[in-house]
């Protein structure tokens, strides 16, 4: 069983198993995120506090809605222990919502936490209607396309320096990566595909 908890790279290595995913709960795709983490066999809470933020490796920010994660990161006082947990490199995977939340410069202007250096637009491919599906080449996942699933999706239209992007579509960037920190535009956790996820699971150890 304990094997089942440990990440790939942490079996290779045969590193103690310190793995605790985090999955922000309040609202949104996390259910969806869950599966896969549990497919992977690893270890993962629903961080709703300060100490369930705290006692992760790495963390989850879903899709959801921006506006209302925003609030309810303010009225649980998360921000804080959120900010704590990217200065202390530990890895994060942000979803389309999740990764607004994340970004420096949002538009239409909206309050966000600053944590990477990129320009994101919300709602930019239009409305829950205009949602589609894309095959994207992420050449550090391999040759085999993601499937990627685009909900209300934001456009990065700009990103920093320090920045890669590791995916394209069309004109705009949908897959960043910062140090330990991964944004995609897209749901991952709605495509069987589980690369993206391995990728952050094995980033921080
Ligand atoms: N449109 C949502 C927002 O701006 C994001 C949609 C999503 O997370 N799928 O917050």
């Amino acid at each position: 069983m304990l094997d089942a908890h440990k990440t790939e790279s942490a079996r290779k290595s045969g590193s103690p198993d310190t793995v605790n995913v985090g999955l922000l709960a309040f609202q949104g795709a996390y259910e969806a995120h869950r599966r896969v983490i549990s497919r992977l066999g690893t270890n993962h809470i629903e961080v709703k506090t300060h100490d369930d933020l705290r006692s992760c490796t790495h963390l989850i920010l879903p899709g959801g809605e921006s506006t209302t994660f925003l609030k309810l990161l303010e009225y649980h006082d998360l921000t804080g222990a959120l900010r704590d947990h990217a200065d202390s490199k530990k890895p994060i995977l942000a979803t389309c919502a999740g990764l607004i939340l994340l970004a420096s410069t949002v538009k239409p202007f909206q309050d966000s936490l600053g944590i990477l250096d990129i320009t994101i637009e919300r709602n930019a491919y239009g409305r829950q209607v205009d949602s589609f599906e894309a095959d994207l080449t992420i050449p550090t996942l391999g040759d085999a396309p993601f499937h990627g699933v685009f909900i209300r999706a934001p456009k990065i239209s700009g990103i920093g320096p320090d920045l890669t992007s590791l995916a394209a579509f069309e004109d705009s960037h949908v897959f960043i990566r910062e140090g330990n920190i991964f944004g995609c535009t897209f749901h991952p956790e709605l495509s069987s595909d589980t690369r993206i996820h391995k990728l952050f699971l094995e980033s921080g150890t």
